[in-house]
């Protein structure tokens, strides 16, 4: 026998055994069907250690499985050891519930207290009562849930005697390198560090940093509260001795924010806070905490780091080994201590932190003369530069930043307006370098080195891009037969990575990025179809309910920096605007109405009602006067005093309206039908009010200047009767035709084009208006090279050039508002029921296209909806995930039949024909995919 007919029949036999092993298994595990998968708690979190709720919810999803179509039942169990689970859950267990719910699933087990860690499983019935086996393990922890969990203290060096000034009279806080010893008693099980600052933070561990986050804690109202974060430091502690370290810069608390000079308050100093929980094998535990006998210095290589103006870092003063053992600090300060403030609370960080989220290479390299080189990485980014490069001892290698270019290939950065947004670096030998800033970021697409080594050829491998934004995972996709949509896709998705740090902000370069309400509200829908958005949305709205005035008015931003110091509470102008404060009724109502979590609508409710009384002090039988930024930056006003053409008072009493249907719609959802039913009475009394004010017996406007938002929004919050709003639409379509089928819309009144268009099916002219190259519209910003969104549809055109510096930011996400568009129509994903349970497939093919695919990944599972024009017909591709159901509407024409998987569609246990007429046929359908084909 040769060699080789041995190891033939050796693998034989081990296939044999394989195959009998196989089947043995499948046997055990009885008729078992497949277990749940994706478990997470709150918001949408995956195994969070430091979890801020200790009253979470459980949410989980159904495997993908034809056979399997919805729960019939459920059973968690929660234990505080893995050895407990299934069968002996010691925190929790449901016991099998009857229900089809698998999300929000609310814990109602033994109370749970800081810093307790609990392990999770679950299991469903199907349909049929079909048991499904164990899911895998799942687990949380809690953080530090209350400042009585603290027993460390805020930590700093003491103030300097001549504190460094910036131009602008401000004081610099110099960071601060603390540091400390510990020595272990013995082997160490675990050790936990919870941290903050008061600034900004990044802690090292035996030299090491801890975790993956940047720019934390992040930015919170701070003299409410601030965010604590939690990390599993054991395999850091490896040593008989360690150290821990921390690095502390000024970020949103410390540094300068926003513009006005006159409402900088004198800005607080920096201070760290940190607790290292360490349990032995032994079971004993030792908290080392920061406190008087830290150690720091402010003579560090970071000499400045601000958010707006960049970092200045000098590789002479690097401290070798500063956060080990090693390192002796004789020559360094005593730190000072301060006790917690008992107004301020610290909480765990309820959503994920901004982390070094892509890599952008650069493309292209160019020489604009005198020694400077701009490297192009392609693509408009926030984050920080990733250097490489040689250098010379000494010779400061300065680091700018630009969105763009001017027509000479220099650096555009006007547009950055008071933020300087240049890093410098020293460099402390002639060598090969890295550098990376830490405590800011900038936006930019371009970045321009010069004072590097000049007998060096630069190479694009000197410069890489590090995207950075909050940690959210991407949830949906568009894509489609037109290039030009395609990039509009690509260009709204940018946009949000580069406004969704930590906060969601207008822009991400200029001196502001601030937390401004109206571009949020806008915004939010499209947000969630993009990215997995709860915890963020959530954690938003908590600094919102802590920035509320006392009369119920909401900020223009949040946390709300721009409150004027000189006169107090609400006589600044910016304290509150219609159209940007309703962001405290549409953010959670468009987050609820997406994920399907009531908690959303319960926390909120409060600051709902708040906002109505508001509303309800400004207005005079019914029409509201107050401060409106209005349809901010509407293309071609024919006035030119404020900021659109749209009377302030009809925008303030549609959003009034608004936001009293919102309320309205919350309480009868959180089963409050008091309040719900004096709501109606008084959202329809304000309707009333509305329409008559506004619109005359012809359905026209009656204000000054007749504008497409004012009808927009007249139909597109419902404030007319159907009787009128049959007559405003000609009006509406009059207006668009008189701009030569152009929008003449701003910030409020553009997302609204795209819901009424397609409410009264005008899809058509939607796609149109979409479609059209010329300013302004969303493909001339495209036209012109737009990576990004843009502020203004023409922040930059080839032939005029740039627009007002004075706010021109080409990173701005409002006008991405047409996402929801491109999924909810072109391809025609919608929630029928809150958070998907419920699914309407209705795409809208438009005659530009040839095809069209959105894929969204809810909380169930993939949804996704793919069309394709076929000879004279349509090819409709449609996954419904399961435990939902479908209501799928098919576009036919006259005397079109549709069939399912080639064959004649007939009812059946999945599919079920509601309704045919000329235009559509209406189908039932259960999870599972479908091939429909129309002709
Ligand atoms: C911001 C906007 C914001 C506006 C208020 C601007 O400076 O960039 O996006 O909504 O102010 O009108």
């Amino acid at each position: 026998m040769t060699k080789r007919n041995v190891f033939s029949i050796a693998s034989l036999i081990i296939l044999f055994f394989a195959f009998v092993f196989v089947l043995f298994s499948c046997g055990n595990n009885g008729a078992k069907i497949d277990s749940p998968t994706y478990l997470t708690v709150c918001e949408g979190l995956e195994k969070p250690i430091g979890l801020h709720d200790n009253k979470p919810t459980f949410s989980w999803k159904l495997p993908v499985n034809e056979n399997i179509k919805s729960q019939s039942a459920y059973r968690i169990v929660v234990a505080s050891d893995t050895a407990l689970l299934p069968n002996k859950a010691d925190l929790w267990d449901s016991g099998e519930v009857d229900s089809e719910q698998s999300v929000w699933v609310k814990y109602k087990g033994k109370f749970l207290e800081s810093r307790q860690k609990a392990y999770w499983q679950v299991m469903f019935r199907d349909q049929s009562g079909k048991e499904s086996a164990w899911s895998k393990l799942s687990n949380f922890e809690l953080g530090l849930l209350s400042n009585n969990d603290w027993k460390a203290k805020w930590i700093a060096l003491e103030p300097e005697a001549r504190p460094d000034r910036s131009e602008k009279g401000l004081i610099i806080h110099r960071p601060e390198y603390l540091r400390k010893n510990f020595t272990l008693k013995s082997t160490v099980r675990e050790a936990r560090l919870y941290i903050s600052a008061k600034g900004l933070f990044e802690a090292q561990i035996n030299g090491k940093k801890v975790g993956n986050d940047v720019l934390v804690p992040g930015f919170t109202p701070y003299k409410k509260r601030i965010e604590t974060l939690s990390y599993d430091v054991s395999k850091y502690i490896n040593n008989k001795t360690n150290t821990i370290g921390i690095i502390l810069g000024e970020g949103w608390y410390s540094g300068r924010l926003a513009w006005a000079k006159d409402l900088w308050p004198p800005k607080p100093r920096p201070k760290a806070i940190c607790q290292l929980e360490i349990t032995y094998d032994n079971g004993e535990k030792e908290i080392i905490i920061s406190d008087d006998n830290w150690r720091g210095t402010r003579n560090g290589p970071i000499r400045f780091s601000g958010i707006y103006d960049g970092e200045v870092y000098d590789a002479n003063l690097e401290i070798a080994d500063w956060s080990t053992p090693n390192f002796n600090d004789t020559n360094w300060e005593n730190v000072k201590s301060s006790n917690l403030d008992s107004s301020i609370q610290l909480v765990p960080k309820s959503h994920l932190a901004v982390t070094n989220k892509e890599e952008l290479p650069t493309l292209a390299i160019t020489n604009v003369g005198s020694g400077r080189f701009i490297f192009d990485l392609g693509q408009n980014m926030v984050g920080v530069p990733l250097i490489k490069m040689p250098v010379i001892k000494d010779q400061t290698v300065t680091i700018r930043f630009a969105e763009m270019l001017n027509q000479d290939g220099t650096l555009y950065t006007d547009n950055y307006r008071n933020a300087k947004s240049i890093d410098y670096y020293t460099p402390k030998a002639n060598a090969e370098t890295s550098y990376l800033p830490k405590f800011t970021f900038h936006g930019f697409r371009y970045v321009e080195l010069s004072g590097f080594d000049a007998s060096k050829q630069p190479d694009k491998s000197w410069v890489t891009g590090i995207v950075q934004y909050s940690d959210f995972e991407a949830t949906g996709t568009f894509s489609s037969s037109h290039d030009k949509l395609n990039k509009l896709q690509k260009n709204i998705s940018w946009g949000l990575k580069g406004n969704l740090v930590d906060i969601p902000t207008d822009c991400p370069q200029r001196d502001e990025r601030l937390g401004w309400t109206g571009d949020a509200q806008v915004i939010t829908p499209t947000s969630i179809f993009n990215n997995r958005m709860h915890a963020f949305w959530a954690s938003w709205l908590k600094s919102m309910r802590e920035e509320q005035g006392k009369s119920g008015n909401i900020p223009v931003v949040i946390p709300n920096v721009l409150f004027d110091h000189r006169k107090g509470d609400i006589s600044s102008r910016f304290y509150t605007s219609s159209g940007w404060s309703d962001a405290a009724t549409i953010v959670p109502w468009e987050v609820y109405f997406r994920t399907g979590d009531t908690k959303i609508l319960r926390d909120n409710y409060e600051m709902m009602k708040g906002l109505l009384d508001f509303y309800k002090s400004m207005s005079s039988n019914h029409i509201v006067e107050m401060f409106t930024f209005g349809d901010w930056l509407q293309p071609h006003r024919e006035n030119n005093g404020s900021s659109s053409d749209t009377k302030p008072e009809l925008i303030n009493t549609a959003y009034y309206a608004r936001s009293i249907d919102i309320t309205m719609k919350t309480a009868e959802v959180l089963g409050n039908k008091k309040d719900a039913n004096n709501l109606k009475v008084l959202r329809d009394s304000v309707r009333v009010a509305f329409e008559t004010e506004f619109i005359d017996d012809e359905g026209k406007l009656t204000t000054e200047y007749e504008t497409q938002t004012g009808y927009l929004m007249a139909l597109g919050f419902d404030l007319v009767t159907e009787e009128t709003a049959q007559k405003i639409l000609p009006h509406l379509i009059r207006k668009i035709k008189d701009a030569d089928n152009h929008l003449r819309t701003g910030f409020l009144g553009t997302p609204l084009l795209a819901t009424v268009l397609s409410k009264y099916n005008r899809a058509d002219l939607m796609y149109t208006l979409l479609f059209k190259e010329t300013y302004p519209s969303w493909f001339f910003s495209i036209n012109q090279g737009a990576t990004t969104m843009w502020e203004r549809w023409n922040s930059y055109s080839h032939k005029d050039g740039f627009g007002d510096a004075g706010m021109n930011s080409f990173n701005h996400y409002a006008y991405g508002a047409i996402g929801q568009f491109m999924y909810e129509c072109i391809a025609g994903i919608n929630p029928l029921e809150p958070g998907y349970k419920k699914i309407l497939i209705a795409p809208m093919p438009g005659e530009m296209l040839e095809h069209a695919k959105a894929e969204y990944n809810s909380l169930y599972g993939k949804i996704s909806s793919a069309w394709k024009k076929i000879d004279n017909g349509l090819e409709l591709d449609v996954t419904i995930p399961p435990n939902t159901s479908g209501k799928i509407v098919i576009p036919i024409r006259e005397g079109q039949s549709v069939t399912l998987d080639n064959k004649e569609i007939a009812n059946n246990t999945d599919v079920k024909v509601i309704e045919k007429n000329d235009t559509n046929i209406v189908l039932a359908v259960m999870p599972g995919s479908y091939e429909f084909i129309a002709n």
